[in-house]
């Protein structure tokens, strides 16, 4: 069975959703996720803030602004007028309880099931759209078994028994939706598996499922080599492997969630890109399979904190590693980049959750200097640290104000370190000298 994940754009408006519906109208049978339609997430989001900040009477504006769209939309792609009712008055019932928990505290267990609403919401407008359309599609509710344990990771055990229970209790549907994103945590509350997370619920699905093929269409004819958002003469790249996709998800590539290659790495199943919008372009195919040396492509990660910890001593004592690695993991803080000289490492982070007490502990031995505002610029390919063009590199990087470096941690992956307000100069440069060949 395939896996189809469909984003926000794709079922954002009714030209779109139509687009979909004729994708996945070809006979064979699938499981369907979907995203929310695209705003509607980050609209949640700025309600949950309002309600955070006891802003009450803008959470009401907010949400009666997103009801009005939802109106329209149901009113213009619904026409069954049984299933009109059926789906308005689903409709209705979110914005209520919405409306009704805008006057509730805040908690972050509150806010997570406000976002989750997006998803509730798209899945149960589409699934009644194809019904409308004559489909044989059914819903499945994924807070019926997507559940992470108390590390936030996927409980597969539990993910993979209801899977394949719910599917089997439904053995004569062609098409089963559900919603991306959202889940359970480990102790039964709605969570979700953080932005983006559509992407990582489709290959949790593939993996439970031992799926044949996990696709992910969205809004653009594939992965590109470079970040189009900043970059003007990007293209879509045919092939990667799952560790350059992993690469380039983890240091920002937005199209992946940064998790999305992990649950089918090593069950070898493929996933491929492609778009709503022109299904017939290729898109990417991301599978074990390596297809070319040097670099393939340039991603950037934003809201990294740069730390630089002194020895008191002349010299990097014996054990001083230790200690620092000591207290960033008491601290549960992943560190990305590390160098060392003699009498200094410089690190990165993405999560100050805990830094000041982090930078407390580190004073008491090292001198600490904390410097935000950074972003992690990553070139990634098969082999690239071996590859006869990637000392170019190093040759213009006079040109880009570099404030750390890191090569050799991965065959795949070459990072450099700079000030968030030079990113898209910097990607721009780099796009010049590594795809178009500009002499360095
Ligand atoms: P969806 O809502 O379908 O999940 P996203 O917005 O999450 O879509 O991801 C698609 C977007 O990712 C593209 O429209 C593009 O702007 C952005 N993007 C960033 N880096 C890349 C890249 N390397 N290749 C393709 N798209 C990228
Ligand atoms: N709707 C969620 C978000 O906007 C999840 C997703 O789109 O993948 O982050
Ligand atoms: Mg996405």
């Amino acid at each position: 069975m395939f896996v189809l994940k469909f984003g926000g754009t794709s079922v954002g408006s009714i030209e779109n959703m139509t687009n979909v519906k004729n994708i996945i109208n070809d006979g064979q049978r699938k499981v369907v996720v979907l995203s929310a339609m695209s705003g509607t997430t980050n609209a949640l989001v700025t309600i949950s803030d309002c309600i955070k900040f006891k802003e009450i009477e803008n959470a009401l504006e907010q949400i009666s602004e997103l009801h009005n769209t939802y109106k329209v939309t149901v009113e213009k792609l619904i026409q069954n007028s049984t299933l009109k009712t059926e789906v308005a008055s689903y409709v209705n019932s979110i914005f209520d309880t919405l409306k009704a928990v805008a006057y509730d505290n805040y908690s972050p267990l509150l806010a997570n099931k406000i976002v989750a609403q997006g998803e509730l919401l798209s899945t149960v407008i589409f699934s009644r759209f194809l019904k409308q359309e004559g489909l044989n599609a059914c819903l499945l509710p994924a807070l019926d078994f997507m559940r992470v344990d108390k590390f936030n990771e996927p409980d597969n055990f539990y993910i993979r028994q209801n899977f394949n229970r719910l599917i089997n209790d439904l053995p004569e549907a062609d098409i089963y939706i559900t919603q991306g994103f959202i889940c359970l945590d480990a102790l039964g509350n709605i969570a979700n598996l953080q932005r983006g997370g559509s992407d990582y619920t489709a290959t949790i699905i593939g993996a439970a499922l031992g799926a044949e093929e996990v696709q992910i269409w969205t809004d653009i004819d594939g992965f590109h080599n470079n970040d189009p958002r900043f970059v003007p003469e990007t293209h879509a790249i045919s092939n990667l492997s799952f560790d350059e996709a992993a690469e380039l998800a983890y240091f920002g590539a937005k199209i992946l969630h940064p998790q999305t290659v992990m649950p089918v790495r090593d069950l070898d199943i493929p996933v491929r890109l492609k778009n709503t919008l022109s299904p017939s372009s290729h898109g990417t195919l991301i599978t074990n399979a390596i297809h070319s040396e040097g670099i393939k492509a340039i991603a950037a990660k934003d809201g990294i904190t740069a730390i630089k910890i002194k020895s008191a001593r002349m010299l990097l004592a014996h054990g001083f590693l230790k200690k620092v690695f000591e207290i960033f993991e008491k601290h549960e803080t992943a560190i990305d980049m590390i160098t060392t000289s003699e009498i200094a490492i410089s690190l990165t982070i993405d999560e100050t959750k805990n830094l000041s007490e982090i930078v407390t502990e580190l004073e008491k031995f090292a001198k600490v200097e904390v410097d935000g505002y950074r972003s992690i610029v990553c070139l990634v390919g098969n082999h690239i640290v071996y590859h006869p063009d990637t000392p170019k590199l190093f040759q213009i990087l006079q040109d880009v104000n570099v404030r750390m470096i890191s090569y050799g941690g991965s065959s795949n992956n070459i990072s450099l370190l700079i000030n968030t307000s030079d990113k898209i100069e910097t990607l721009r440069k780099l796009n010049r000298y590594v795809f178009d060949l500009v002499p360095a």
